[in-house]
């Protein structure tokens, strides 16, 4: 496949001086960086091919091998893969690019790389999930290292820089007519040697640590919704900047009511004579009980809705609704007069030749047809 050209790929000329070329490279990878731009492939395609430009074009020996040969010059599979582009990884792009943006920086020679990201799973209860609550946490985290200050070395010592590398974390090696650039195999890029280790943390400047966090849960939130604390990830390396932490909701199933969106679901039992006559019902919702007026002649699984009584959306801000499933009971333990009387209905159900059973026509119908259907088909 053809490759696109470097400068082109960047927008400059091939003249343009260092600083236009890390600042065309910059406003490219703010654009097209895989944070901004999650899932997105060709916005992918696109960092990586400003990052390899940037490569190239960012190191001038590399540079004046691709102003001489092309692509042919830099090539990684024309190089026998001979370690190029080894050591440039992303977080050394990152920490010599973004490091003003983001402050990753660099300090005195060492790579300072962000934390990383943390997950933290949060039960709720539907009610805490749907009013909003405040919670604490506790996190196991790793934490700069009180006793060096993140450092490494023991206290009252510093890191010495690195001699093979003298400090810069990369190593030239003459390979033909021209140098490559590689991680110093010494210091492993970072620049600089830890002779004396802090005991707390064994050099590697943090320490793991709980920490107590308290997290504002906001109003509506669902099972799946995730809350970012800025800054409250681990900490970074070598004094990077500290990664986040994010707080992933599961709401634990509820005895009465299942959420559904913003809808809440309930069943409600309703006795035979109430379902028959009509009558009043009372309704749990999460802010106390409610009457629900049940009509005459209520068939069992009938949904009642009562608007604004579900979850205020915590990205809407509207309310959804309560729906209520009635369910017709059979009465237990009934004394020999009950089933009497029970019995009295029945018979008088039967003899006045109306149709008091708004179902069981219908289905016996359905029921009919099935036989029919298999006879005839045998
Ligand atoms: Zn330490
Ligand atoms: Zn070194």
């Amino acid at each position: 496949m053809a490759q696109r050209d470097y400068y082109e790929i960047l927008g400059v000329s091939r003249n343009a001086s260092e600083a236009e070329i890390k600042k065309a490279f910059k406003r490219l990878a703010m654009k097209y960086h895989p944070d901004r731009n999650p899932d997105d492939k060709i916005a992918e395609e696109k960092f990586k091919e400003a990052k390899e430009a940037y490569e190239v074009l960012s190191d001038p020996q590399k540079r004046s091998a691709y102003d001489q040969f092309g692509h042919a010059g830099v090539d990684p599979a024309g190089m026998g893969g001979a370690g190029f582009g080894a050591g440039a990884s992303f977080s050394d792009i990152f920490g010599d690019v973004f490091g003003d943006i983001f402050g990753a920086g660099t300090r005195g020679g060492t790579r300072a790389y962000r934390g990383r990201d943390l997950r933290y799973n949060l039960e709720l209860s539907l009610e805490e999930a749907v009013r909003g609550t405040t919670v604490k946490i506790r996190i196991p985290t790793l934490a700069v290292c009180d006793e060096c200050g993140g450092s490494g070395a023991r206290k009252g010592t510093s890191p010495v820089t690195c001699s093979t590398c003298g400090g810069h974390g990369q190593v030239r090696m003459q390979q033909g007519f021209f140098s490559l650039q590689q991680t110093c195999p010494r210091c492993h890029g970072t620049g600089r040697i830890i002779t004396d280790p802090c005991p707390a943390c064994y050099g590697h400047g943090r320490v793991e640590k709980h920490k107590t966090l308290s997290v504002k849960v906001p109003a509506g939130v669902d099972s799946g919704d995730r809350i970012r604390l800025s800054g409250e990830g681990e900490a970074g390396e070598h004094g990077g900047p500290p990664g986040d932490l994010y707080v992933h909701i599961s709401v634990k199933p509820h005895p009465i009511f299942q959420r559904e969106g913003d809808d809440l679901h309930c069943e409600v039992p309703v006795s035979m004579v109430t379902a028959a006559l009509g009558g009043e019902l009372d309704v749990p919702t999460l802010d106390g009980r409610v009457k629900l007026k049940v009509p005459p002649e209520t068939q069992s699984g009938k949904l009642f809705r009562l608007r604004g009584k579900g979850v205020r959306s915590v990205r809407s801000g509207t309310a959804g609704d309560l729906i209520c499933r009635v369910v017709v009971e059979t009465p237990v333990n009934l004394t020999k007069r009950q089933k009497e009387l029970l019995r009295e209905l029945g018979e008088s159900l039967e003899a006045d030749g109306v149709s008091h059973s708004p179902r069981t026509a219908s289905w016996l119908d359905g029921v009919k047809k099935f036989f029919e259907d298999m006879t005839g088909k045998g």
